[in-house]
């Protein structure tokens, strides 16, 4: 996915959720992206607020949001129920940009043009660049009402990150007793020959091979994004 396709999947949704750090603690609020180019993603706070402290301190930002519904409704057994659509999130480093910087993108893309005239109308509002990032989209249909499958994962990278492996893989001490393969509700374990595979474009991550596996031959891997 290109940067724009990243921009369209967060601008359907809208408001999102917007997490930094404040100093050790975790801070969230609402806002949007207003504009995307080669560079990055784009979106706005005012010099006053907490928001703009902890961008200014940390470089860094995660945004989030969900697609079509984020409303939670339940079937007759009470479980929860969730209507096709999918997540979004993407982690990274952010910096701001200057009303001269954002002026000559505007002259160049009208897209821009809203936070200039945003700038003029409330002095304290300045941009940021979500310029370097990894994250994915979480594809889900839990009913598989169009596919044979609940979930499609796509990961996505720019600025010089990469996308990081965090989930469960088989190991070699797999004895192929095919367990998980049937406890696999994602449909995410296939077998090649006598190998059992996870695709982990398909796999939730939900632990359900990692607690059957009699063999213990599931391990959880946690790539650190940072290196
Ligand atoms: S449950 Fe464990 S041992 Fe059995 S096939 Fe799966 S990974 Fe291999
Ligand atoms: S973690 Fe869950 S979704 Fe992923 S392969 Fe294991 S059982 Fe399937």
């Amino acid at each position: 996915m290109d940067i724009a396709e990243i921009y369209d999947k967060f601008d359907q949704i809208g408001c999102l959720t917007f997490a930094t750090i404040d100093k050790d603690t975790p801070q969230t609020r609402i806002a949007h992206l207003f504009a995307h180019d080669h560079e990055g993603l784009y979106f706005r706070t005012m010099i006053t607020k907490p928001f703009y402290e902890q961008l200014k301190q940390a470089g860094k930002v995660s945004i989030c949001g969900m697609f079509p519904k984020t409303s939670v409704s339940h079937d007759e057994q009470g479980m929860p129920y969730f209507a096709p659509g999918y997540t979004i999130r993407a982690t990274g480093d952010a910096k701001e940009i200057s009303l001269e910087q954002l002026k000559e993108k505007a002259a160049a893309n009208q897209m821009f043009m809203l936070g200039v005239k945003d700038i003029e109308r409330y002095p304290a509002m300045t941009t940021f660049c979500l310029h370097s990032a990894w994250g994915e989209v979480y594809d889900f249909d839990f009913e598989m009402a169009h596919r044979s499958h609940k979930l499609l994962r796509t990961g996505f990278c720019f600025g010089g990150k990469y996308i990081p492996f965090r989930g469960v893989r088989i190991t070699e001490e797999c004895i192929a007793c095919g367990e998980c393969l049937e406890k696999c509700s994602f449909k995410a374990i296939y077998q090649q020959g006598e190998r059992y595979i996870i695709d982990h474009a398909k796999c939730d991550v939900c632990g359900d091979c990692y607690t059957i596996c009699p063999a213990g031959a599931i391990e959880i891997v946690m790539d650190d994004p940072k290196k």
